[in-house]
């Protein structure tokens, strides 16, 4: 009871401090709320709680940058260092239209624990801007990169904060942003990941969260006794984690039947195999959306506006956002029989949703511990730059299934040591809160 007292003290002071950020106070209620039985276990971790919750430091900075008419534009841009208890902040930069102060407290919240879940020493933040890439052209892309590194530089450093990708932030962004840095600091480092092949990327960097997300699930269904092979897939979005996602299905037999996009949902009733897979990402490739993949496919359907949660499945991917998987999307994956929810985006899942599947008996692996793989590949991106070395694919590809492995059982055997074993919701939580309080508390926090 005083456990419970002191978690509802704490979520209403977090609350209370910001009223009108919903995302990031979704993200500590499905934490706090699943932790219990890791508190109950060792109360002491209450002691770092307040401080877990409140980001050491949130930057907010305008971004002026002109687009091709000349006229000058104006955009909000943010980098939150969350909590270097484990080791410099690291995580993605988000450019979208949403983007807002509690968007990127609830990734760079999630970042923390993902980031301890890798074993990688790598502490927890997130930045973006609610810039929008769709629709400009290269040359606007450019400035704006240019003129939000011309901010963000004073923050970042390899061994201080290493920002990467995140939605709209891929291998041209990330280059624009490098360029900049070098211009500004005269200093060629590890200061970005998902750099490119040949200027410091690492191999298998790009594949590396669809492909973790995949490894996990198979380590998932082979300690079952299941398997991938011949089982239905829907996969939502249709960006970087989705593609390597679907590649990786497919190279274990699986049958990938969904992408989708802001629009709507493209459906393959036979799968995405190899071919079709390749025709859909190169529509994506140059910037095209889901529904153009009709003109390529007889037996494709497009449905406007719908996410694919309506069609039967044995397993979802979410790969597209967060709060894309509501309450009644989790029923109609529930009633179409799909058995595993493997988390490809970040809080993908509402929390209504998560406990309908857990009411049900669906294996839901939550995105912290599922598409950690992106992150871990950053992590051995940073490894090789600052060791002057450079590993192959097959070198980068064993530790990723490594470190998938180790995340997998490390959840698995977490909630089952705190008696509830099968909530890889649980596990995860604990396994990563344990692993960033446990520092801080010896740290003095
Ligand atoms: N944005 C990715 C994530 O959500 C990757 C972050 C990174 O590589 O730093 O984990």
């Amino acid at each position: 009871n005083n456990i419970m007292a002191t978690l509802e003290d704490v979520q209403a002071k977090c609350r209370a401090r910001d009223p009108n950020q919903a995302e990031f106070l979704q993200a500590v209620d499905e934490v706090l709320t699943s932790l219990r039985p890791l508190f109950d276990r060792y109360p002491k971790y209450l002691s770092v709680l307040e401080a877990i919750l409140e980001p050491e430091r949130a930057i907010q900075f305008r971004i002026p940058w002109q687009d091709d008419q000349g006229n000058m534009q104006v955009n909000r841009g943010f980098r939150v260092q969350f909590n270097q208890a484990i080791g410099p902040y690291k995580g993605g930069l988000r450019f979208h239209p949403t983007v807002n102060l509690s968007i990127i407290k609830f990734l760079g919240f999630e970042q923390i624990f993902k980031n301890a879940l890798t074993t990688l020493p790598m502490g927890g933040g997130k930045g973006g801007s609610d810039f929008d890439p769709k629709g400009k052209t290269d040359s606007e892309v450019l400035r704006f990169c240019q003129s939000f590194m011309t901010e963000l530089f004073k923050h970042i450093g390899p061994d201080t904060d290493v920002p990467a990708g995140d939605i709209g932030v891929g291998g041209r962004e990330i280059g624009f942003m490098f360029g900049q840095y070098k211009r500004i600091t005269n200093f060629h480092s590890g200061v970005l990941t998902g750099k490119g092949w040949g200027w410091g990327g690492s191999l298998i960097r790009p594949e590396a969260t669809g492909y973790g997300l995949v490894y996990a699930l198979d380590f998932a269904m082979k300690d079952r006794k299941e398997s991938i092979a011949g089982k239905k897939i829907t996969i939502s979005g249709s960006g970087n984690v989705a593609q390597f996602a679907a590649e990786k299905c497919n190279e274990l037999g699986g049958i990938v039947l969904t992408f989708s996009d802001s629009a709507g949902t493209i459906y393959e009733p036979k799968g995405f195999d190899a071919a079709k897979l390749k025709q859909l990402i190169a529509i994506k490739d140059r910037r095209g959306r889901c529904k153009e993949y009709l003109e390529v496919s007889k037996t494709a359907q497009y449905f406007e506006g719908k996410r694919p949660w309506a069609i039967k499945c044995d397993i979802a991917l979410p790969s597209a956002t967060q709060n894309e998987i509501e309450l009644d999307d989790a029923k109609n994956l529930v009633r179409g029989g799909c058995k595993y929810v493997f988390e490809g985006a970040n809080m993908p899942s509402n929390n209504d949703a998560i406990d309908i599947f857990k009411k049900n008996k669906v294996i839901y692996f939550p995105a912290k511990a599922a598409n950690a793989g992106g992150v871990a590949v950053s992590g051995l991106e940073m490894a090789q730059n600052s060791g002057r070395v450079h590993w192959t694919r097959e070198e980068v590809d064993e530790k990723l299934k490594g470190i998938m492995k180790n995340i997998y059982t490390t959840c698995r055997d977490t909630a089952a040591d705190l008696g509830h074993a099968g909530d890889f919701q649980l596990g995860a939580n604990a396994a990563g809160f344990k692993k960033v309080a446990d520092a801080m508390i010896a740290q003095g926090q």
